[in-house]
């Protein structure tokens, strides 16, 4: 671990306008030179090509008309006249029957496949989910449709056409395990461009959502990850991300998130899990407090409070749920709520024309520590190059108090324009410190315990009047 980090070199403004960062949690050392960054927020005023016929609902392989190119679909969240309803386990000849507003299926490729859960850990389909699996090839359509997409999987591997048609369909069958059972998930939108849109710019981002449904994409990506964990008893973590345009890692301009299971905590967990163990309120400390002392912090509701991160290679947006339980799984639906329109408020005031990354960082279920549940929006604005390679001191165009300065008048403005759920901006935030109620000494200093009244004026130092 690295040595501890005295906040005076948290965020420092040197005489030049140089600001010079590092990350509390992590080391990372972070410089931002004057004159750099001015681009404003918002489309950068470009337009696209003309979106052709057809092809709003056909862009992509995560398009509406296009649901045959994914895996088998686990779940899909449809309205319903009065709300919302989770319909799990479609069979393929029901799949064009609703309007899936989000779908969750499983990734073609897997980051960690099915086959390393398979061999190193003994791990098996589960009944339920091997029946599943057996239900769905029963059917004549159910059976095409895995194997369409588990060939198409191999040849994009490589396996050459005379190999592909000459393996026994038993075996593509059991490959498509991965289908049924893996680790890897997206959660997919249901719209490619925004509604009515004209050019291929007009992309549906996360804050091209209303608040409500950016909240209902938020509560089904968190049923998947709890899925995730009862249905592998062998993994300990699920990274949780949203890769938003290329140049943030994304494959399809269509928006998604992803999840992943790894069988470790992950060398930053554990790194933070031994800094929380040292110091369990080090995350109202080191990040809230400090923000809101240094007036970073731009946004904030009941449940969750926002400001902007210093310490990041990327100019990064942080939202913190000021919850009391640490995993995401375990919050109530109006702290759920809370979160995401904070989250949701930052997507809009970015824009869709920002790739960004959103990471989720929470609590793995096997910490004995307790750890706030945050989500990090991170700007891939800049690419990192020989000057950081060198040094290992990165160049972040945008400085903390620069990017608060681009999020808190769009923010107003979205307000106003009631495109983002009610929060307090800016200067409205109260900012009081420990808001973070993780932290179980912290939640005990500040109970309001009737069995201690208040002290009267005169009472002397032992109680007695
Ligand atoms: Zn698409």
């Amino acid at each position: 671990m690295f040595p501890e980090i005295h906040p005076s070199s948290y965020l420092q403004r040197m005489s030049d306008g140089t600001v010079k960062q590092m990350n509390p949690f992590t080391g990372t050392e972070v410089w931002t030179v004057p004159g750099r960054g001015h681009r404003p927020l918002g489309n950068h005023g470009k337009s696209g090509a003309p979106i052709g016929a057809g092809q709003h609902d056909a862009s992509c392989a995560f398009c509406a008309t296009r649901l045959l190119e994914t895996p088998p679909e686990k779940a899909r969240l449809v309205r319903t006249g009065d709300g919302w309803q989770t319909l799990k386990a479609l069979p393929v000849e029901q799949l064009f029957e609703t309007q899936a507003e989000f779908r969750r299926v499983p990734n073609l490729f897997e980051i960690v496949s099915w086959d390393y859960w398979q061999k190193n850990f003994g791990h098996e389909l589960t009944e339920p989910l091997a029946a599943r699996k057996r239900a769905y090839i029963a059917s004549e359509a159910g059976r095409r449709h895995v194997l369409a997409v588990i060939e198409a999987r191999m040849r994009l591997s490589g396996v050459d056409a005379a190999a592909l048609a000459a393996m026994p369909v038993e075996d593509k069958l059991a490959a498509a395990n991965a289908f049924f059972g893996g680790g890897h998930e997206l959660i997919i939108g249901r719209r490619h461009f925004v509604e009515g849109a004209t050019h291929d710019s007009e992309l549906a981002s996360s804050g091209a959502l209303s608040s409500d449904v950016h909240y209902q994409y938020l509560r089904f990506t968190i049923d998947a990850l709890r899925d995730i964990y009862l249905e592998n008893r062998y993994v300990r973590y699920v990274a949780v991300f949203q890769n938003w345009l290329a140049a943030a890692g994304a494959s399809f301009d269509h928006l998604h998130k992803q999840l992943v299971a790894i069988d470790e905590r992950g060398v930053y967990n554990d790194m933070e899990i031994r800094l929380a163990r040292a110091n369990p309120n080090i995350y109202n400390e080191v990040a809230v407090n400090f923000a809101g002392y240094r007036n970073l912090v731009f946004a904030e509701n009941d449940h969750a409070i926002a400001f902007a991160g210093f310490g990041h290679r990327f100019p990064t947006l942080e939202i913190y749920s000021k919850g009391e339980r640490s995993q995401p799984w375990n919050h109530t639906a109006e702290q759920l709520r809370g979160i995401s329109d904070l989250v949701h408020g930052c997507h809009a005031a970015m824009g869709s024309a920002i790739p960004c990354n959103e990471e989720w960082h929470y609590k793995p279920p096997d910490a004995d520590t307790s750890m706030p549940w945050r989500i990090l929006i991170k700007w891939r604005i800049s690419n990192p190059a020989g000057f950081e390679g060198g040094t290992r001191i990165y160049v972040n165009t945008i400085d903390p108090e620069g990017l608060r300065d681009k999020v808190v008048p769009r923010l107003y403005q979205l307000r106003d324009q009631e495109k983002i759920a009610p929060m307090r901006i800016g200067r409205e935030c109260a900012c009081v410190p420990n808001c973070l109620k993780y932290n179980p000494a912290v939640r005990r200093e500040d109970r309001d315990d009737p069995e201690f009244p208040p002290l009267s004026a005169n009472a002397r130092p032992d109680g007695s009047a």
